[in-house]
């Protein structure tokens, strides 16, 4: 079967950047898990769906028309119904909208094969929350990344600004705060280390040092 190594843990923690750099490593596909969370609420949110129809936002989970690629200069590229999304998915206000959608059980039961079909050799790497313990419980290798709240609202604030968005720090730790109280209290997937899970705590660490880290674990 095709190895798959799981990056789960809270937003801000590091994830999307050292899952990406471990898959271009290994040269592995990589599923950024919250994208898809992301697609979903930006796709209700533009069809006008009433946040609380939860059946109406199963059917969008469903019928996803998406396309992951790169772009010439290694960027990222994602199209939504033939639309060029990956910057409009990255707002603060979608990622409030994924933690929404992320609580209803019928989004998660839609979005759960499209996740698994990823699974393709030489490799793959998950990124996301529930990774280890719902869509990938026999995977190779299972990391679990945190950091303290603090350092995360930081990073996602550089991220932010280094994307030309606006931010604004102590906002932004509010929301980090308030997200992931939902995340791990959700009774549908909670954001929590799976048993068989390493913990890696990147608060005091550089990029560099995790990545070499989890390419380190990931060769043991
Ligand atoms: O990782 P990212 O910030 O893009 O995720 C956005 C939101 O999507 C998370 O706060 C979480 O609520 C939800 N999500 C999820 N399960 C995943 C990935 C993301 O519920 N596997």
């Amino acid at each position: 079967s095709v190895p798959i190594l799981t990056i789960d843990g809270p937003s801000g923690s590091g994830k999307g950047t050292i899952a990406r750099r471990v898959a271009d490593q290994l040269g592995w596909h990589l599923l950024d898990s919250g994208a898809l969370y992301r697609l979903v609420a930006y796709s209700a949110g533009r069809r006008g769906l009433d946040p609380a129809d939860q059946a109406a936002h199963e059917r969008v989970a469903e019928q996803l028309d998406v396309r992951f690629g790169l772009a010439p200069d290694g960027g990222e590229q994602i199209w939504l119904e033939g639309e060029e999304v990956s910057k409009a998915i990255r707002t603060e206000q979608v990622g409030e909208g994924a933690s929404r959608v992320g609580a209803m059980p019928g989004v998660r039961a839609a979005l759960l094969e499209r996740q698994r079909a990823f699974a393709r050799a030489p490799g793959l790497v998950a990124d996301g929350r529930d990774m280890g313990t719902v869509v990938f419980p026999s995977a190779t290798l299972k990391i679990y990344l945190t950091a303290s709240a603090e350092e995360r609202a930081r990073r996602r604030y550089n991220q932010l600004k280094d994307k030309g968005l606006d931010a604004n720090l102590a906002a932004l730790s509010l929301d980090i705060a308030e997200r992931d109280r939902r995340d791990a209290s959700r009774p549908i997937a909670p954001l929590k280390p799976a048993d068989d899970a390493l913990i890696v705590d990147s608060t005091s660490m550089t990029i560099d040092a995790v990545l070499a880290r989890v390419l380190e674990l990931a060769a043991a």
